[in-house]
């Protein structure tokens, strides 16, 4: 059977440490910093690193315009803590001209934990996983709002409220933390099944 090729954007951002995750699961992964890259991978992963400066180079890559129409023919993304600002729907505390690709339903709101506690670590219970996961949370978004079809895979608790901080929807996985910085690769996994599965 042939394998799907998996890219990872590597415009900014912790973009090795996703290819070495994707490596280690034995898939085929690749670094995405054109156009004509972008055209030969059947999934994506957009790492951490600050969304605005991502769009902005998304847009002088000439990657913005492909990445779009790519996300709206549903090709499977994995957005991390940035990337998982850049596919979603609306962005709050986002810059004036920052546009999601709307890649899942969900509003998020950057850097929503404050200033005391900016980057923290938690055990997250994650729908579908048998142990938690430990997540390292840096500059995080959190999501304030989703759509009916948006599935909510783990949620930690800020002020009294949940908040969800990993989603699904159809081919689209996000979460607010970096999955990559550890070397817990069940979250990775679940993608790669997700490309394997599209690509079938
Ligand atoms: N705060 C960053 C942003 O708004 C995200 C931080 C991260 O990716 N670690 O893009």
């Amino acid at each position: 059977m042939s394998e799907p090729t998996i890219g990872v954007l590597g415009l900014q951002g912790d973009s090795r440490e996703h290819l070495l995750a994707l490596e280690h699961l034995g898939a085929n992964a690749v670094s995405v910093r054109s156009a004509a890259g972008l055209a030969g991978v059947d999934g994506l992963v957009l790492p951490g690193g600050e969304s605005t400066t991502l769009g902005m180079l998304l847009a002088s890559s000439g990657l913005d315009g492909l990445l779009r129409e790519r996300l709206a023919a549903r090709m499977p993304a994995f957005g991390t803590c940035a990337g998982m600002i850049l596919l979603s729907r609306t962005v709050l505390d986002g810059r004036e001209d920052q546009r999601p690709f709307g890649a899942i339903d969900i509003v998020v709101r950057r850097n929503a934990f404050g200033r005391q506690i900016e980057s923290f670590e938690a055990d997250l219970d994650i729908v579908g996983l048998e142990e938690p996961m430990h997540a390292v949370f840096i500059r995080a978004p959190i999501v304030e709002g989703l759509g009916d079809r948006v599935e909510v895979l783990a949620s930690i608790t800020q002020n009294g409220e949940s908040r969800p901080v990993v989603c699904r929807e159809a081919n689209v996985l996000v979460a607010s933390f970096h999955p990559e910085l550890t070397a817990d690769t069940r979250l990775h996994g679940l993608f790669v099944d997700i490309v394997r599965a599209s690509f079938a």
